[in-house]
């Protein structure tokens, strides 16, 4: 058994593990966006996560969504009819982008959640915005304590505090063993300890985590690289299409989307006020597209690019996601003045035209190796 297939096996009986702890009196809470600040919720003793879209059918979510919804949404709400997630306990939503806003109300309405709750992000940075958000932060802690009769002291958002930020020094490590060539781990296995990560308690997985860094230099089973690849766009909830890419020849050594890099490149302040360092960090994050500062968010990409010494970059936009294809062409004009060739691939959560999708990354991955 390879060290990370403890990740991989957490994530595929993600849903065996939430509805275990709820049998020992955990309440269990879903979000949908890297915007939620999980911190609130790990401290009212509760479990955050992360709720993934369905991949390869949607026909449930189909009868009431347009056609234009962007299929991550899609995929979300079809598990919520499908009744996936039917043990959770609440929901908390935060207004991102147009499709997840709407949405929250399609989940509002169809899915049989007890607590359901949203907050308001706002789509800039300004003091007035972070005072804005501050009091969003609030509600959502007097939320929780109202909705689940537990009140959140300091103390344990300190606490919070300290777990979640451990998790992401772990996670910076975890991403340096990348930059080497080969690196230590590849990008599929990357991603899943990053998704793994968004749906069980935060100190497993530190532990899971201290463990793989400590054994990891001598693994029998290291990746044998490739053409060393940056990874954009806005979400990637399964391996999928990452596995493609490297069974072709590709590398991925870094990455930039919310399922990866962004969710926790950042820490929280651990000194002062935790609520209003919590309330900083998520506004101030590596920004989403959906947030203005498009220059910070492109400067990441090229940081990335840099740090880990990538060949090329492959920006995957999702289809009907507005925010991520307006960025698109800047981000890969920005990339090739970097020298590196882009490829621009829009791609179906469900992951439709999988085969032609495969023909164009093998080739662009030839014409870069061949370079
Ligand atoms: S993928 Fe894009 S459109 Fe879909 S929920 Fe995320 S930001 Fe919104």
């Amino acid at each position: 058994m390879s060290i990370l297939s403890p990740f991989r096996n957490l994530l595929n009986t993600r849903h065996d593990i939430a509805r275990n702890l709820k049998t020992k009196g955990k309440k269990v809470i879903g979000w949908s966006c890297t915007y939620t600040p999980e911190e609130l919720i790990y401290a009212v003793s509760a479990l955050p996560l992360m709720v993934f879209g369905d991949v390869e059918n949607t026909k449930l979510a189909d009868i009431y969504l347009p056609v234009n919804t962007c299929s991550f949404a899609r995929g979300c709400f079809n598990t919520a009819l499908k009744g996936d997630y039917d043990y959770l306990d609440g929901f908390v939503a935060s207004s991102s982008c147009d499709n997840r806003d709407k949405i929250f109300d399609m989940w509002r309405h169809h899915a049989e959640i007890p607590y359901m709750h949203f907050v308001n992000t706002p789509h800039t940075r300004t003091k007035r915005a972070q005072t804005f958000f501050y009091e969003e932060i609030l509600k959502l802690k007097t939320w929780l304590e109202k909705s689940f009769g537990r009140m959140i002291p300091e103390i344990r958002l300190k606490n919070a505090v300290e777990i979640y930020n451990e998790n992401r020094r772990l996670l910076r490590r975890v991403y340096d063993l990348r930059k080497k060539e080969p690196p230590l781990i590849s990008g599929v296995e990357a991603l899943e300890i990053v998704l793994s990560s968004m749906v069980m308690l935060k100190e497993n997985h530190n532990e899971l985590l201290n463990r793989l860094l400590a054994e990891v230099s001598s693994r029998a089973d290291p990746p044998k690289g490739g053409v060393r690849l940056l990874v954009a766009g806005s979400v990637m909830d399964n391996s999928k299409l990452l596995k493609i890419v490297e069974a072709v020849g590709g590398s991925v050594v870094a990455d930039d989307w919310c399922t990866g890099s962004r969710y926790f490149w950042n820490l929280v302040d651990s000194n002062g006020d935790p609520l209003h360092a919590i309330a900083d960090r998520y506004l101030n994050k590596i920004p989403s597209s959906f947030m203005l500062g498009q220059e910070e968010r492109f400067g990441h990409s090229m940081k990335m690019a840099k740090t880990f010494d990538v060949d090329a970059a492959i920006v995957f936009t999702l289809k009907f996601c507005d925010t991520h294809l307006f960025d698109a062409p800047q981000l890969k004009e920005k990339l090739r003045t970097q020298g590196l060739p882009v490829l621009l691939l829009e791609w179906e959560h469900s992951l439709s035209g999988l085969a032609q999708m495969k023909t164009r990354i093998e080739a662009f991955i030839e014409m870069v190796g061949g370079v």
